[in-house]
């Protein structure tokens, strides 16, 4: 981890060059459309998410609107979403919890969003930083966990302890746009299946470089 500390200046310099416009790609104009947003994004693309939600901000105006939405009606609004049920439930509930203990204003902490029905740290940290510009921690996904991995940054697996080390390493100032520095990487570059090292501007400072590479057969 020592040489993690010494790379990750570097490595934030670098991501913020190749992707200087780091941010969220959900649509919203309130925390409470971050909210809805990110929990209906959830196994689904951030694309499909933005195309059901002008609708769905335009019957659902407040918090007061979704914890006393018809389920059927909401979930048929954001079947398309996958897992449309749970996503429903969690809505509902949550418009619920912001009405009966938050006055109808969603939270502005990290303490008081994990109350909140199907909020969990990832949710909670991107409308921290999106929605609010406070960095309280970095919300690690699929692609932030996938990264730190392979940058040398973490050799956890369980995101809350993925997010446990990149808090020891990375610069406070950077929690709020990390994620979304290593989301564009991870979709353009550090793909899932066959990175493309070779590309890659963060090379010369990844301890996985190279490794990747498909080895052509021997002559047989
Ligand atoms: S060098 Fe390869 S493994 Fe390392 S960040 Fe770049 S693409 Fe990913």
């Amino acid at each position: 981890m020592e040489s993690a500390k010494k790379r990750i200046g570097p490595l934030i310099r670098i991501l913020r060059r190749t992707y200087p416009r780091s941010h969220t790609a959900l649509d919203f104009r309130t925390p409470l459309q971050m909210l809805v947003a990110t929990i209906l994004s959830a196994q689904c693309t951030d694309e499909r998410v933005n195309r059901l939600t002008p609708p769905l901000f335009a019957k659902y105006k407040t918090a007061a609107d979704f914890a006393s939405a018809d389920p059927r009606e909401l979930e048929a609004a954001i079947r398309p979403a996958g897992f449309f049920r749970n996503k429903a439930r969690s809505v509902i509930g949550a418009g619920r919890r912001i009405v009966s203990d938050f006055n109808g204003r969603v939270p502005d902490t990290m303490e008081e969003l994990l109350i909140l029905p199907g909020v969990a740290r990832k949710t909670a940290n991107i409308v921290l930083s999106s929605a609010y510009g406070k960095a309280e921690g970095i919300a690690v996904d699929v692609h932030v966990a996938r990264l730190a991995g392979r940058l040398g940054l973490s050799r956890e697996k369980v995101p809350v302890k993925v997010e446990r080390d990149l808090l020891k390493i990375v610069p406070r100032p950077a929690w709020l746009d990390f994620n979304y520095m290593l989301v564009n990487h991870g979709r353009a570059v550090c793909r899932a299946r066959r990175p493309r090292c070779g590309e890659c501007p963060l090379s010369r400072l990844c301890p996985s470089a190279g490794k990747f590479e498909v080895k052509p057969k021997a002559a047989q």
